[in-house]
Parts: structure tokens; sequence; C-alpha cells
């Protein structure tokens, strides 16, 4: 049976698989809409999905039980930073790590801000003081709502 990828509402928040039918029965029942579909296949009167998105936004607490805590990925940082460079306050591309890998910096989130990638490369391997850059933010860990807000999810 043909499995279907699971999204949260807004559509970037894996939750999980069903099969097929689970998917239809989604669709059947107005609680997830289609978001990727096979081309030129339907089921009924569906376009055949790879993937649905729910209608409405769960805060999934199980799935980050299940995974552990969100990674700090580049787009997870720069999701917390709103795309805010941390040093300038325009708008980013990629993900720092205040102090610096080659000075023990370790990649977690106390350890990453968003930044422009004009700042980024200004600053290299180097501490915000020893490059003379002042960090206007204070990286948190943030919670998966922190990274979803409901605010996107489209209705
Ligand atoms: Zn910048």
């Amino acid at each position: 049976m043909m499995k279907v990828l699971v999204f949260n509402a807004g559509g970037t928040q894996v939750l999980h698989t069903v099969d097929l039918m689970h998917a239809i029965r989604m669709l059947n029942r107005q609680v997830a809409r289609v978001l990727d579909a096979v081309p030129g296949r339907s089921f009924g009167p569906h376009p055949l999905p790879r993937s649905v998105e729910l209608v409405t936004y769960i805060y999934a607490r199980w799935v980050y039980e299940a995974t552990g805590r969100t990674a700090p990925s580049v787009e997870n940082v720069l999701r917390r930073d709103r795309y805010r460079c941390g040093y300038c306050g325009r708008v980013a591309s990629t993900r720092d790590h205040v102090k610096p890998v080659s000075h023990g910096g370790k990649t977690t989130w106390l350890n990453l801000v968003a930044a422009c990638l004009e700042c980024n490369g200004r600053k290299r391997d180097r501490t915000p003081k020893q490059a003379g850059m002042r960090l206007d933010i204070v990286p948190f860990i943030p919670t998966p709502a922190d990274l979803w807000p409901k605010a996107r999810v489209r209705r």
C-alpha cells in the first residue's frame, strides 16, 4: 500500500506517514488537503496524494518526544531568528557559530544565530569580540511553536 506523508498545517513539518486509504479518508473528512499529488492520477474526486497537509495546526508533542529536540539546522536557526541577521538586522541566509567551531564552539541552539552572508563572511572564525561585532540577539532554545507559529497557518 502506498504511503502518504502527512504535514502539519503550514506544510513545513512532517508529522508521520499514513497509508493511501487513510489519507483519502482524511481528505473526505476535510481534515486535510492535498499538498503534492502524483501527476495525472486521481483517486475518486481527489488528485492521488503523495503528501497531504492538515487543515488545522496541531501541537504535536509526540513528534518531538519521538525524535528528540528540534535540530538547530540552518533552516531552523533562520526560522527561530525570523530570518534576521543577529549582527546587523538585515535579511539572514546563513547560520553563524557565535563561538567558532575552531575555538571549541558547539553546534547547539545557544551557540548559533542567523547571520547575513556579509556579516558571516566578515566575522569568519572569530568571536564577536575579536571581530569587533556586536551580537544584538540572545540565542535561545526554541519550542516547536517558536519555529512554526500558528500565525503562519493558512486556512
Ligand atoms: Zn548582517
